[in-house]
């Protein structure tokens, strides 16, 4: 099982800006299995509601610097944080996740590897 965080600003489509992954790729995260959550700079409270109104069950949402927490909540799997700055990738390191660059990295190759796909456009 693997653990997928994913960053909101910069990151994801309804993020401010706005990042390359579409909310597809997070929806099919979720029906493949993964455990599927959100960590950003954004109130907890923010989280929550975005992924309410867009109607995604998310596993976790968290601040960055909670980041580790996830690895407590759901032990013994595999971690990848996806995200967009310098901060990302200190709190993936520090929280010895996997860290992905959202814009940097080929990240839309990277979740098709995993077997992800935006029905919309793939
Ligand atoms: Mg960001």
């Amino acid at each position: 099982m693997q653990v997928i965080s994913f960053d909101i600003d910069g990151t994801l489509e309804v993020g401010d800006p706005p990042g390359q992954i579409s909310l597809a790729y997070v929806l099919s995260a979720i029906e493949n299995g993964y455990i599927v959550g959100s960590c950003s700079d954004r109130p907890l409270s923010y989280q929550k509601e975005l992924w309410k109104q867009h109607n995604i069950a998310m596993k976790f949402t968290v601040l960055k610097q909670n980041l580790h927490e996830v690895r407590l909540k759901f032990p013994k799997n595999e971690y990848v944080h996806i995200g967009d700055t310098e901060v990302d990738q200190m709190m993936a390191k520090g929280a010895d996740f996997e860290f992905v660059h959202s814009i940097d990295d080929d990240v839309l190759s990277y979740l098709k590897a995993l077997g992800l796909s935006d029905s919309s456009i793939d």
